[in-house]
């Protein structure tokens, strides 16, 4: 634990005095409450904010999580679901997903605490590759799907081009296989698209996120990501 006017000095925004300005002057929160004591201890996995402005006091880290199916990407949830950060009790640090995956969707999700890495990746300028596999009600056909690689309007507005591939299809269930390659996150993305040319969704799974895949692990299972694969997200 380390006092808070401390912990502000260290993060570089201000002198130690000035920090204790901004406690006394009511600036400063902590797990979202104002803090006005000076001299109160924090923890690594306190949250303080001077102005709102977080301040990381922690090592940032990066996991990549296969998130089952039939759990939220959030850090709570106020009807008491299970949410991905139950997965990482055993993580000192405070984390939280990049971007979301449905409840009914399973399959890559990243974690972190860098903030400025997380704003970055969910910036719509950011092309990643994501990769998604979906099982489909109907029978997929390339004339059917063509219109993604195109762009369809969903609420109005048109969607970056798309690759897709059919995987396979079942005539008697008639259902299909599809691949679908977006770098966009909005959301229901996929289902929407899919929806858009007559395919509804049944089933989720995100494959690849940039050259990141889920070799390895089953679901709920995580693993840290090293330097070079945290920077061919950059
Ligand atoms: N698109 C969707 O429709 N759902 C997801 O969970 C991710 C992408």
């Amino acid at each position: 634990m380390e006092r808070l006017q401390k912990v502000i000095a260290h993060a570089g925004i201000a002198s130690r005095r000035k920090a204790e300005d901004y406690i006394t002057g009511g600036r400063v929160k902590v797990n979202g409450e104002v803090v006005k004591e000076l001299g109160t201890k924090v923890g690594k996995k306190d949250l303080v904010e001077v102005d709102g402005v977080p301040i990381y006091q922690e090592e940032p880290v990066y996991y990549l999580f296969y998130k089952p199916r039939g759990v939220i990407s959030a850090v709570a949830d106020d009807k008491k679901r299970k949410v991905v950060t139950d997965y990482f009790a055993a993580v000192p640090e405070r984390i939280y997903p990049v971007g979301r995956l449905d409840y009914d969707t399973s399959g890559i999700l990243l974690l972190t605490n860098d903030g400025d890495f997380s704003q970055r990746l969910a910036h719509p300028k950011h092309q990643i590759d994501k990769v998604y596999v979906a099982k489909v009600k109907g029978f997929a056909e390339k004339r059917t799907l063509y219109p993604l690689t195109k762009g369809v309007r969903i609420e109005g507005k048109k969607t970056a081009p798309a690759r897709f591939e059919i995987l396979s299809t079942d005539k008697k269930a008639e259902t299909s296989i599809v691949e679908l390659t977006i770098h966009e996150g909005r959301n229901h993305q996929v289902k929407n698209m899919l929806a858009a040319v007559g395919l509804p969704v049944q089933k989720l799974k995100r494959e690849r996120y940039g050259d990141l895949t889920l070799k390895g692990l089953r679901p709920g299972e995580y693993r840290r990501l090293n330097t070079k694969e945290i920077n061919t997200l950059l």
